[in-house]
């Protein structure tokens, strides 16, 4: 809280100091006034409008907003408005942001703005910063809190819910004496009650889209009925756990390889699943393995080779859990926050770099699948 509050007085400052030597009035003067409003159509867009009244010749409208969330790069947006020539006493200029030129936010996603305005005589005007919340307002949702996750739903009585949430926690439990991984800060979680109804949630959902993740925003979304709680229940602790291991190694120079963010999450969903084993054990019989150094980077979308992917970042994850013990890779975790590159944050801790795992992981599954 205190970087945001940080944050937003340089901003300030640096609005101030690029309009120099513009002199900043009040919100409203004698000779002019100004009033803003915010119309949220969820998921889609956002539109900031101003509407103002004034004498004078206006050369320069702008919008600026800040979107919280956890991140190294926070920056001010500013947005040029274009207004009608000539200046009308009594106008209303607008800017319409639309998601699908930027990609889905999450519900429930602030978002702070203000307007300046400069006249001819370089009096800047700047409207008080306000907040709007991006929510999505298309149902009545209910909501349950236990550490560090509030649960939100609108489909299915308290006991739906409490299920769910009974998942969460396990799967913190599980995280927490495994990995040692844990929240840091809350997180908000949506319930939508089918994967239809998630996919309308979203801009440019893909048809298999079942759960989303926003870990920089601290949210999931995800749809999941009583039907198919099973399936629900996976994929719920599968999302909670990119949100904890983005919360334990988010740092502004790396990020992680890809094989430890999925396998964190495979391991937290459980055992791993019969599909998946089968495509492990017969990549280690066929000897087609897909090396380590390859997960590193994002998953072939191809199906098998997907499958495959997801399947041996669980082994890997779990057997760094098994053979070397829950400090261990909390400590890799820890290492990674540092902003270390991947070899030598194994080198570190393991005593080995990525090539090293290689070995010792097709060692270790070898030993399992190949007799
Ligand atoms: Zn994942």
């Amino acid at each position: 809280m205190i970087r945001k509050t940080a944050l937003i007085l340089l901003s300030l400052v640096l609005i101030a100091l690029s309009f120099n030597p513009v002199q900043v009035q009040s919100k409203s003067d004698n000779a002019a006034s100004f009033n803003d409003s915010v119309n949220v159509s969820f998921p889609g867009s956002i539109t900031f409008n101003l509407d103002i009244d004034t004498e004078r010749q206006i050369k320069d409208i702008r919008l600026h907003y800040i979107v919280e969330r956890e991140s190294f790069t926070d920056v001010t947006q500013e947005i040029t408005v274009g207004f009608p020539m000539p200046i009308q006493p009594e106008m209303t200029v607008g800017w319409k942001w639309d998601m699908r030129t930027t990609g889905s936010l999450p519900s429930g996603t602030i978002i702070q703005y203000w307007w300046t305005v400069i006249d001819i005589e370089n009096n800047l005007y700047r409207t008080e910063t306000a907040s709007v919340s991006f929510d999505d307002s298309g149902y009545n949702w209910k909501n349950i809190t236990q550490n560090n996750i509030t649960l939100y739903w609108y489909s299915g009585d308290d006991g739906f819910a409490t299920d769910l949430m009974q998942t969460c926690q396990d799967t913190l439990l599980r995280l927490g004496e495994d990995t040692g991984a844990y929240l840091e800060s809350p997180v908000r979680i949506y319930i939508y009650s089918s994967s239809y109804a998630l996919r309308e949630a979203i801009v440019f959902a893909k048809e298999w889209t079942g759960g989303v993740a926003y870990p920089s925003y601290g949210a999931i979304a995800i749809g999941i009925s009583r039907s198919n709680m099973e399936w629900g229940r996976r994929a719920l602790s599968h999302e909670l756990a990119h949100l904890v291991t983005y919360q334990m190694t988010s740092n502004p120079y790396n990020s992680i390889p890809v094989w430890l963010n999925e396998g964190i999450s495979m391991y937290a969903e459980g055992e791993l699943e019969a599909d998946y084993e089968n495509y492990l054990k017969a990549a280690a019989v066929g000897g087609y393995l897909i090396s380590v150094q390859s997960l590193c980077s994002p998953f072939s979308a191809y199906s098998d080779k997907s499958y495959l992917s997801y399947a041996e970042s669980y082994s890997i994850v779990d057997f760094l859990i098994e053979k070397y013990g829950q400090q261990k890779i909390h400590q890799l975790l820890t290492v990674f926050k540092a902003g270390s590159t991947y070899d030598n944050a194994l080198l570190e801790v393991y005593g080995y770099d990525l090539a090293g795992l290689n070995k010792q992981w097709q060692d270790y599954i070898s030993a399992i699948y190949v007799s």
